[in-house]
């Protein structure tokens, strides 16, 4: 028998249980990622899933994990394709579970045909679900952040060192790959090396202002750990952790306690992602909100390629084009522009950030799409003035000139 680490959005070695329990077998151990077959064909929102930026973003990271595990004696394979029709249905399957609703559909298809043992293991948030202490999901993320705060206490990650070096693997899909373009906000690798080598770079200063410069859109204006947690390059607690090491060693602030902040944001909507399942991606949204969506592909293109003729909206789309990343203020500029003064079908831009954005996750995009487009989980209704907006976040123009 072979014990499979079947990988999924935790591409490290580092804070990794199915890796630590499969290394305490003596068993021939097997490292498998797979890439759903739907993913690379254009879906009826008219986009392909995985574009080319996430596409080269996770052949890095996977090229990391590769030399890692191969460290350890462990080869990594890529598929395209469906576990039940490339692995041995007996042998010891280890796994991270997963939020998402297809990504769990998928784990619940396999576990269910599985013939031999198998083990989900939490690692894709800051808490195990037994922390949280609701039944049901509080509607706002205030109620959550309050109950969680004080008593939720995230387990220690367990530490394991990058040993080797990234190795190249064989990648299943063919794709053009895109150049990197040197007015980026950062300049993305993928994988746990880098992710580890940027939080140590946040945390050794600019973590120290985050909270008056997290709206800005420069390299050290937010941590740019979104890519590394996304994939699970990072596990949300080894961040964790090493901010609070960073904060007993050189005193807590305002800034510290609100990238803690943000971290919470992103547990918020991964639990809300659990809960409401297939209903995340409705139209209509959590709320059940009826809203008359309009649909009009010239109006969309010319958002998606920046060209509405609004400045600050049309640079914000060709970075996120030109780069694979937005500050999260652009985001939600152009998410507000598109659903409210476009009035399109919120899905619609949902779906392009989820093919172009390299630090694409399910729960955060359309928890936040929904927020934005007042079907998620927000009381009220709120629209951002652009141009009271690119008064205060880009006053002289200087954003949107490296853009334009
Ligand atoms: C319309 C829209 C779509 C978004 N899509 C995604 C997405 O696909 N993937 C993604 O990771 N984030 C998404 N976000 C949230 C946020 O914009 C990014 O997490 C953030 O910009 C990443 O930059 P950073 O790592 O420098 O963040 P920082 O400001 O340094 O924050 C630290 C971490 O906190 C988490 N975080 C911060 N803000 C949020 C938030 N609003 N929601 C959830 N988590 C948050 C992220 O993990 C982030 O890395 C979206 C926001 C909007 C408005």
């Amino acid at each position: 028998m072979k014990t499979i680490i079947w990988y999924g959005n935790d591409l490290r070695v580092d804070d990794h249980l199915p890796l630590e329990t499969a290394l305490r077998h003596d068993d021939p151990v097997e490292g498998h990622y797979f890439i759903r077959a739907e993913e690379l064909i254009e879906n009826r929102f008219g986009v392909t899933p995985i574009g080319p930026r996430r596409l080269q973003f996770l052949y890095e990271s996977l090229e990391d994990l590769s030399g890692s595990l191969n460290a350890l004696g462990i080869p990594l394979y890529v598929h395209v394709g469906h576990p039940l029709d490339i692995l041995d249905h007996t042998d010891r399957l280890l796994f991270q579970r997963s939020l998402g609703y297809n990504e769990r559909s998928r784990e619940q298809d396999v576990t269910a045909k599985w013939k031999g043992e198998w083990h989900a293991f939490d690692g894709f948030t800051l808490y195990p679900r037994a922390e949280i202490p609701f039944e049901r999901m509080p509607f706002l993320f205030t109620e959550f952040r309050k109950a969680v705060e004080p008593d939720a206490r995230p387990e220690r990650p367990i530490d394991r060192k990058c040993e080797g070096e990234a190795r190249s693997i064989e990648f299943p899909v063919a794709y053009e790959r895109p150049e990197r373009d040197t007015r980026t906000a950062f300049p993305f690798r993928g994988g746990e090396r880098a992710g580890r080598a940027r939080l140590a770079a946040y945390l050794n200063g600019p973590v120290r202002t985050y909270k008056e410069t997290r709206n800005g859109f420069g390299v050290d204006d937010s941590s740019k750990l979104s890519a590394y947690l996304a994939n699970g390059s990072l596990s949300p607690r080894r961040v964790l952790h090493e901010l609070e090491t960073h904060e007993r060693e050189n005193g807590a602030n305002e800034s510290t306690y609100w990238l803690y902040f943000e971290l919470l944001w992103r547990e918020f909507f991964q639990w809300v992602a659990l809960e409401q399942g297939v209903r995340l991606f409705r139209a209509q949204g959590i709320r059940s909100k009826e809203k008359s969506w309009r649909v009009d592909a010239d109006v969309i293109e010319r958002w998606q390629t920046g060209q509405t003729g609004v400045l600050f909206v049309d640079a914000f789309m060709r970075e996120l084009n030109a780069t694979g990343w937005m500050s999260n203020r652009g985001r939600q500029i152009v998410a507000s522009y598109f659903t409210k003064e476009l009035g399109q079908d919120w899905r619609i831009g949902a779906a392009y950030f989820e093919a172009n954005l390299i630090d694409y996750d399910v729960a955060s995009n359309y928890g936040n799409w929904a927020y934005q487009a007042g079907v998620g989980n927000d009381s009220r209704d709120r629209r951002f003035n652009v141009s009271r907006q690119q008064e205060i976040y880009d006053p002289t123009g200087a954003f949107r000139n490296t853009w334009l």
